[in-house]
């Protein structure tokens, strides 16, 4: 299913939504539309727009908490750029820093993207103990860049520069 990335007033990214449902907020005048599909368009009874990407709420939403990205495989791939941690050559699978085995989490901080063959030979080790240093340290996205994250790569490769970068 098609999504549409809801901004708030203030620009800030906020959610995604269906793209009928953010058809129904620019309808209903509670969103404007920041950008738009260069080729689709929604056609219903007296309905003929493009196909939204990106809504922005006319009035500001305060949100009361900030979630936290949920940590997947595909979030890391995606928050490293698919590059690997050790190598920089493109990256396939994701390596746990502190193995599983010792004890390390499914988490945003200990786990990098990694192509096959260095996972394969840092094994169950810890980047010391391989002798294999990091290129950068992980990192826990911003909620914001799991907005975009949840995105997909197709659609957030067709957002405005200024919103597709992750902040690093
Ligand atoms: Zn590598």
């Amino acid at each position: 299913m098609r999504v549409t990335l809801v901004l708030n007033a203030s620009f800030e990214p906020l959610s995604t939504v269906t793209m009928n449902r953010a058809v129904v907020l620019v309808l209903q005048d509670k969103a404007v539309v920041e950008e738009s599909h260069p080729a689709l368009r929604v056609r219903a009874a007296a309905v003929d727009l493009p196909v939204p990407r990106v809504i922005r709420l006319c009035r500001y939403v305060r949100v009361p908490f900030r979630r936290r990205a949920p940590w997947s495989r595909r979030g890391v791939l995606v928050r490293d750029q698919h590059r690997c941690a050790y190598c920089g050559r493109r990256a396939t699978t994701v390596d746990h820093v502190v193995p599983r085995s010792a004890g390390g989490a499914d988490s945003w901080l200990n786990t990098v993207a990694s192509c096959a063959e260095d996972n394969h030979r840092k094994a169950n080790r810890t980047p010391e103990e391989a002798g294999m240093a990091l290129l950068r340290e992980p990192f826990e996205p911003t909620p914001a860049d799991a907005m975009l994250l949840a995105l997909g790569r197709a659609e957030r490769g067709a957002l405005p520069e200024w919103l597709a970068a992750p902040a690093a």
